[in-house]
Order: C-alpha cells, then structure tokens, then sequence
C-alpha cells in the first residue's frame, strides 16, 4: 500500500484544529471541613446560590453560601461518610420536587424520596423547589370558600381559596388537629391536599396518616415529612418542596390546600444552619433574614387569574407560641405575612372549649368575601354576642344577683360557645352548621342542659334535612336566605321539638 505523507499529515492537522477539550477544573471542588450537615468547599468558583452539588459518596448538597475562597454546603442526607478531601461534583441544577398524580397517596422526604414503602414514585414532571411567587397581574381575588367544616372557623374566621391562614398557639392545643379536620373535609370537593409535617416525631405523622387513610383522605394527600430525627437541611427545605408540588397540580388548574407544620421548628432549623453557616445572628439568634425566609414561602399561595389556569394554593401555616406570647419574633412575623390568624388558647382548651379558637383575636381579612352567604347571615352578630358575653361572664362573677335580662344573655352566651364546640375528626358541611347556628341564635338551647346540645343538633338537623331539602340546597348554592326560608327553618325546628315533648 502506498502512503501519502502529506495526506495524513493533513488528516492530523485537522483534527488537532477541531480538537476542543475544555479542562473544567472549576466544575469540582473538594471538602475542606465538614461537620453538623455544613461542608465547607473550595474550588467550585463557577457554582450558584441554590444549586445541587453531589459528593462522591452520592450524596447531595445544596450551595447556600457563597464566600470568597470557598462555598457553604448544606449536605441533605447522612452526612458522617463525607470527609475532608472529597470531591465535590457541580450539576448545575437547582433542587427540584417531584411532581404528577401519581403522588397522591404517598409520603416523601423532602428530596422527593419516597418513605412509605410503597415503591418507585410515578413522576410526570420535576417542579423546582424555590420559585418566584405569581405577580400581581397573574392573581385573581380569593372569592371561593375553602370550607374546614369547623364550625367556629367557618363562621367566625372563614377562609377562601387562594388565602393564607395561620394557625398559632401553644403546644397541645390542637393547631395539628384543625389543619388535619380541612383536609378530612376536602373529601369529594376536588381539592388536593399536600400535608408538611416539619420536625414532628415519626410516630406522630404515622399517626396522623392513619386517621387520614380511615378517612380516605388519603387519595387526594401527598405528605412531604421531614421528621425530628432528620437533619436541618431537610427540615429547612421541606415546605419548599411541599410548595413545588402544590404548585404543580395549581398550574392544572386544580384548588390545592396546604398546611405547613409548623413554621416555629422550620425557623430554627433554619437558624441552625445559619449559624453553622457563621451567618451574623440578629434577634433571638435568628439570622437576618428570617422574614424573608417565610415570606417568600407564604407568597407562593395564591389564586391565579383565568388565563393561568385559575388554579390556588391556600396556606395554612401553623406556628407554635410560648406561654400565648404572639408578639415574639416568628409569630409576628408570620402574623405579618398571612391573610388572618386562628389563634388557640390553652385555658381555653382546658376548659374543654375545643376548638379552643379565641374569637377576639382571630380574624381573617380576605375570606370573608368568600364565605357562604347563608352562613354569613346567621354568624353576622355571632362575634359581637360572643364577645359581649365573655364580658359579662368575668363581671358576673363579682355579684350574685342578677337581674333576668343579664341572666338570659349569659345564658344564650354560653350555649353560642357551646355551639361552636366540636369534636376533632369530625368535620361538618356548611347546611348543618348555618342550621346550628341558626337554631341556637333564635334560642332553642336556651332551656337544653349542655350535656344534650350535641344529640339535640345533629337530631335537629336530620329533621331538617328531611322536611326542608330545598333550603339547604339553597345554602350549599351560594344563595341568601330570606325571611320567609328562616322562618320555614324555624317553624321546621319547632315541631320538631314538639314532637319529642309529646312522646
Ligand atoms: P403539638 O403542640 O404537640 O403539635 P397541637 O397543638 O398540634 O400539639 P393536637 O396534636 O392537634 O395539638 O391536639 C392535642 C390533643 O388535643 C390531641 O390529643 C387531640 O386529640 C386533642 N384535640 C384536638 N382537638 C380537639 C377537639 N376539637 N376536641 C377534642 N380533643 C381535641
Ligand atoms: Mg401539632
């Protein structure tokens, strides 16, 4: 065979010419000290704020600071096998949740790991975990009730689709149980229902599974859980991931209900790393930015317009206090943030007024736009008579005799709170609480001791349902009641309880 010299050697230059290999010497790092889920790197000086870095163990990180010879990495998972010296892997991506119907059911950690169990996750779509909040132009008003099927909430404090409702109070005064009772309540009314529980036990979050699984609540839930045994990264990112996977089924045009749990543990898992991060501390420790940290989060519950979809997220984010003390760093600010409070009272609770929701300072300043016109209606004066009442409880308590008129009002007074009272688990729809409402407004309790009101009103409401259909499907509808329904109502109730006299 003959060879051409010049030939090959024109073959070589050639591809020497085309040869194009970058070094990337910027895209890995080494750890040059690791400790409490902080690894500090160097030699990533390409890397993002946000981004995933992967360890070479598998393990992944995300980039939170970034100083001048060297990034902070949070390490999301077990963090005792990574050593000084390792090799650190950029992947220019952000942290993403995963997202699709087939989520619905399922628990997941808050890298999108599925925890119960049950197998590979079937994903349609990977949402990011931190997103910028819908614009003023992308939002609709909140106008669609978001019914709880708590009775005190629903009358007192309603909230819409698309609000941010926050749950506060002390320890063990049931905020978890409200939250779980508006998920239960979804059921049949095409909301999905994404349940954040944030440094809670593990025994408690299966705890609350269960009952959620009873209810069949569970076709409709995905629970994104970072437990107490978790590391902070993990509790730091989970209601982001929560928020990505209510944004997605927002973005099919679907309702969604979110309830973080609770944003006191999230906020100091926060300032764990911070400090850890040697980020200056301000008040009580936390870092600067610790309302930035919940408002960027809360921001992302909306109700977007038409042409978005018309899709919501509404949040309940819960906040536990000290001692009822509202006014300490997380709680005003999260107070600040959110569209109302439900604020629980722990003398309240003992009293055995459970939902232990204090009227006086829980309010809700878009929902009641939203709430059903038949149950504004009979909770129009509720507020003022509890108040009033609690008023007249305290002087009360100074003198003996009392002319009737007190007498009657403190009377009506507490058959308004025993009203309200309602066992946990056990939402109801809005026909039978305006029904409530209404028959202890006009005084049917008055006579009735308080051990009985609880038979004597789901009793009282069967009738109803039986005798006048009609006007409940009116209440379900959305429509004002006039005069002459009340009275139907009333009339209604009356023989009703005549006849259980006569018997
Ligand atoms: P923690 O601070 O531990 O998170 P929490 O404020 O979330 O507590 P829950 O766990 O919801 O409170 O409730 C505390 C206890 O009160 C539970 O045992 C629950 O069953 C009970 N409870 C809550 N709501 C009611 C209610 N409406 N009626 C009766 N019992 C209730
Ligand atoms: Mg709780």
């Amino acid at each position: 065979m003959y060879l051409r010299p010049e030939e090959i050697s024109e073959i070589i230059k050639g591809k020497i010419k085309d040869f194009d290999a970058k070094l990337e010497k910027s895209e890995i790092g080494t750890v040059i000290q690791v400790g409490d889920g902080i690894a500090l790197v160097y030699g990533l000086d390409n890397v993002m704020a946000g981004e995933v870095v992967v360890f070479s163990n598998g393990i992944k990180g995300t980039v939170l600071n970034l100083d001048e010879h060297h990034v902070g990495v949070v390490i999301l998972g077990e963090f005792k096998d990574i050593k000084e010296g390792d090799s650190v892997k950029r992947t220019k991506e952000v942290l993403k949740a995963p997202c699709g119907n087939g989520l619905l059911g399922r628990i997941i950690n808050p890298i999108g790991e599925p925890i119960d169990g049950k197998g590979e996750l079937e994903v349609a779509e990977y949402y990011p975990i931190e997103k910028e909040a819908p614009s003023i132009i992308d939002r609709d008003f909140v106008r669609t009730p978001l019914e709880t099927g708590i009775k005190a909430i629903d009358a007192l404090v309603p909230i819409g689709r698309g609000q941010r409702e926050l749950i506060v109070g002390d320890r063990q005064t049931g905020k978890t149980s409200l939250a779980i009772d508006a998920i239960i309540h979804q059921k049949g009314k095409d909301v999905i229902c994404i349940y954040v529980p944030i440094g809670q036990k593990a025994s408690t979050i299966a705890q609350i599974v269960k009952e959620l699984e009873a209810k069949g609540s569970m076709d409709y839930t995905v629970v994104v859980a970072a437990t107490a045994s978790d590391n902070a990264s993990l509790l730091y990112i989970a209601p982001y991931s929560g928020c990505a996977i209510a944004e997605y089924f927002m973005d099919q045009g679907k309702d969604v209900l979110i309830v973080y749990d609770d944003l006191t543990k999230h906020a100091v898992a926060y300032r764990e790393i911070s400090l850890l991060l040697k980020r200056p501390p301000g008040r009580e420790a936390y870092p600067g930015d610790v309302f930035y940290l919940h408002a960027r989060l809360l921001e992302r519950a909306a109700k977007v317009s038409k042409e978005l979809g018309g899709g919501s997220i509404t949040a309940l984010p819960i906040v536990e206090t000290q001692a009822g003390d509202i006014s300490s760093y997380i709680p005003t600010n999260v107070i600040s943030i959110t569209d109302g409070q439900i604020f629980l009272e722990t003398d309240l609770f003992n009293e055995g007024i459970r939902p232990a929701i204090n009227p006086g300072v829980s309010v809700s300043r878009v929902g009641g736009n939203a709430q059903f016109p038949a149950l504004k209606q009979v909770a129009a004066t509720l507020r003022i008579d509890l108040a009033q009442y609690r008023d007249l409880e305290a002087f009360s308590q100074f003198s003996s005799d009392l002319d009737s008129e007190t007498r009657k009002k403190l009377i009506r007074g507490q058959k308004l709170v025993e009203i309200l009272i309602q066992p946990n688990y056990d939402p109801i729809g809005v026909e039978e609480q305006v029904i409530a409402i209404f028959s202890a407004n006009i005084g049917v309790y008055d006579e009735v001791p308080l051990i009985e009101m609880a038979q004597l009103e789901k009793n009282i409401y069967s009738h109803v349902k039986k005798t006048n259909g009609d006007i409940l499907v009116k209440i379900r509808k959305k429509e004002k009641l006039s005069k002459e329904d009340f009275n139907n109502i009333k009339n209604t109730i009356n023989q009703y309880l005549e006849s259980i006299v006569e018997e």
